[in-house]
């Protein structure tokens, strides 16, 4: 086994009653690199995200971070250890500003606890407001700084928790279709800003159902149709596999 593996999942199964949502999966992410998840819907995509950030307990298997179990884990256990995920359905504080929403991880994280109106230290709060704000920037969204959050489109509130995500500064950032529902220019520049995070060294494991989106960020992509891996490899190996034609692009 490579030692550059960050994090391991290891013989995972799951069922729901009597479906196998997901069979025999084996994947190892590389530190640093961008590892995509394809395939149809329905074939164990969110599931697989779900397992590895402890919302879903795997029938059987495991999965290792940095040599850390982090089966049988709770949800924060493992985001404390430097797991952030955007999810396929945005997870935001609906009430309160975009700048508020994106400062929020950042104080839970300091304080160990969600406490917004906590007495902090103004020089930490200057500087994660500072941070906030520039990765509002990075994720195009000044313009609604102030704004609620729950009034924004489904676009960007999926950019606002890409930098909800960000300020934690997590080592493996999970993304369940971070780019669905975006405009062709706000992906575009979501793309942008994944690959600016691919220069800082972030591990990611990116789930992505628009193919220009794969090819231009993932370094390594594993196919998933029904529940198992089917296929895994560089991209142009995986774009050319005829199991990926039959199962995935409806060949
Ligand atoms: P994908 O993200 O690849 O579209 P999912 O992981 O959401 O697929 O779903 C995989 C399969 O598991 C689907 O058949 C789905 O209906 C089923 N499934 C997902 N979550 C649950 C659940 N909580 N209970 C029962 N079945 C589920
Ligand atoms: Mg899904």
């Amino acid at each position: 086994m490579r030692d550059n593996v960050v994090l391991h999942v290891a013989d995972v199964h799951k069922t729901f009653g009597g479906l196998h949502a997901l069979a025999d999966i084996d994947l190892a992410i590389e530190e640093g690199k961008t590892h995509a998840i394809i395939g149809p819907n329905g074939a164990g995509k969110s599931t697989l995200l779900n397992v590895i950030v402890g919302r879903l307990a795997p029938t059987r298997g495991a999965v290792v971070f940095d040599g850390k179990v982090l089966t049988g884990m709770a949800p924060y256990q493992i985001n404390q250890v430097g797991i952030a995920r955007v999810f396929q359905t945005p997870e935001i504080f609906p009430d309160l500003s975009v700048l508020q929403n994106v400062m929020a991880p950042a104080f839970a994280k300091r304080d160990g606890a969600f406490r917004l109106n906590a007495l902090t230290s103004f020089d930490s709060e200057k500087a994660i407001r500072e941070e906030a704000e520039h990765l509002i920037e990075d994720v195009n969204l000044t313009a609604r700084k102030h704004s609620h959050a729950g009034s924004l489109s489904r676009g960007d509130k999926r950019r606002m928790e890409l930098a909800m995500c960000l300020i934690q500064h997590p080592r493996l950032l999970l993304l369940d279709e971070p780019t669905a529902g975006m405009s062709r220019a706000d992906t575009n520049a979501t793309v942008d800003l994944l690959k600016k995070i691919k220069e800082r060294g972030m591990t990611k494991i990116i789930i992505e159902h628009d193919m220009h989106v794969v090819f231009s960020l993932a370094d390594k992509i594993s196919v998933l149709a029904q529940g198992r891996i089917i296929c895994e490899g560089l991209p142009d190996e995986v774009r050319g596999d005829p199991r990926v034609q039959e199962a995935y692009l409806g060949g």
